[in-house]
């Protein structure tokens, strides 16, 4: 079923998980295990992260460097497969544009209607570390827009040979990424949120946010977009903060706020155990006000954490 068919027929605050495939050479075990915990609380949908490949300097004999390209987490699209056949559970491969040219997309969509997956988040990705700013694969897409165009399409019969004769219409359910804090490159909110909202006159069907950790944040998000005239579902993204460090990584990486009275107490913390505990007990505030607020789903990002998701889980849902 479709995320936007879930909210439709949803009568409270869903629950659901985005989860990263495991490093390379691990099983898929090791995925069931991470979502095993959390099923008792019924998730409507998982969401795959899909991740590109890094460009590693390998020493080789003689003292020379090899440029090597790697996927340190493939196998987005077989987890997709595997947790709807185990648990019969929706699931939302992510799908970026970095290192796709568009008829690889086509193709990768393909084997996504083929498996049964009607639903995909479609990003830009970021850049590759090697790389100052975004490159797209020569005849690849630019911006998610591009993608969801694409998408779109096919949702419609437009395949990108236009001669092929009685094509099937695909039927994927569209999300797109958007930033309460804005997306770091947007030179503003006003430029981001023009953007944002050409995803979804382009076909979008709901919005997933970055992470944050003031509601406040979100509030004054979907009243912006609200104004804007964009009147799809904004899933809020909630992460729940597990170590010391994560109190500057986590902004560091994602370009966002951690508000003053955290920070604070996560300094005060003298182990990871007890930032730990802070964290949860912020996540669960944060979730206890969105509900009340009616948000549509409260979607968590695991990070492999699914421990203190369940344990937020169980005292919000
Ligand atoms: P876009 O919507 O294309 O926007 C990128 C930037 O370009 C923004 O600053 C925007 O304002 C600007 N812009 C957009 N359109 C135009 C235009 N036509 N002209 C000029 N400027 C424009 N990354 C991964 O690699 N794998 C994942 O699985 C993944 N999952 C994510 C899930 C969520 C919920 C979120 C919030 C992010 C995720 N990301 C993932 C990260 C994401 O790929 C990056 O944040 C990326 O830098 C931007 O992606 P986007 O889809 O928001 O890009």
């Amino acid at each position: 079923m479709k995320v936007i068919e879930h909210i439709q027929k949803a009568k409270s605050t869903l629950f659901s998980i985005e989860i990263l495939p495991p490093l390379k050479g691990k099983s898929i075990q090791s995925i069931f295990d991470g979502i095993d915990p959390l099923m008792e609380f019924k998730p409507s949908f998982v969401d795959v992260t899909y991740h590109r490949e890094e460009y590693l300097y390998k020493k080789r004999e003689g003292g020379y460097l090899e440029k090597v390209s790697i996927r340190k987490r493939p196998g987005t699209v077989g987890i997709c497969a595997a947790i709807i056949n185990k648990y019969h559970v929706d699931t939302v491969p992510h799908i970026i544009c970095g290192g796709f040219s568009r008829e690889e997309t086509e193709n990768a969509l393909i084997d996504l209607q083929f498996l049964g997956i009607d639903n995909v988040l479609a990003l830009r990705g970021d850049s590759i570390k090697s790389e100052p700013e975004f490159v797209p694969e020569p005849n690849g897409h630019h911006y998610a827009i591009d993608l969801v165009k694409q998408i779109h399409h096919m949702n419609n019969g437009k395949y990108m040979d236009n001669e092929l004769a009685d094509v099937a219409p695909t039927n994927f359910c569209i999300g797109v990424a958007g930033y309460p804090e804005k997306h770091f490159e947007a030179p503003n909110m006003i430029s981001d949120m023009k953007y944002l909202k050409a995803k979804i006159d382009a076909g979008a069907e709901y919005i997933v946010t970055q992470m944050f950790f003031d509601n406040e944040q979100y509030f004054n998000y979907v009243k912006k977009c609200r104004d804007l005239g964009i009147t799809v579902p904004i899933i809020p993204g909630l992460k729940i903060m597990t170590s010391r460090k994560q109190a500057t990584a986590l902004s560091k990486i994602f370009k966002i706020d951690i508000p003053q009275p955290l920070l604070e107490q996560i300094e005060k913390c003298e182990s990871d155990e007890q930032a730990k505990e802070v964290g949860i007990e912020w996540c669960i505030e944060q979730s206890k006000e969105l509900i009340k607020a009616k948000v549509p789903c409260l979607h968590y990002y695991t990070m492999g954490t699914s421990e203190v998701t369940r344990r937020v889980a169980s005292e919000v849902f």
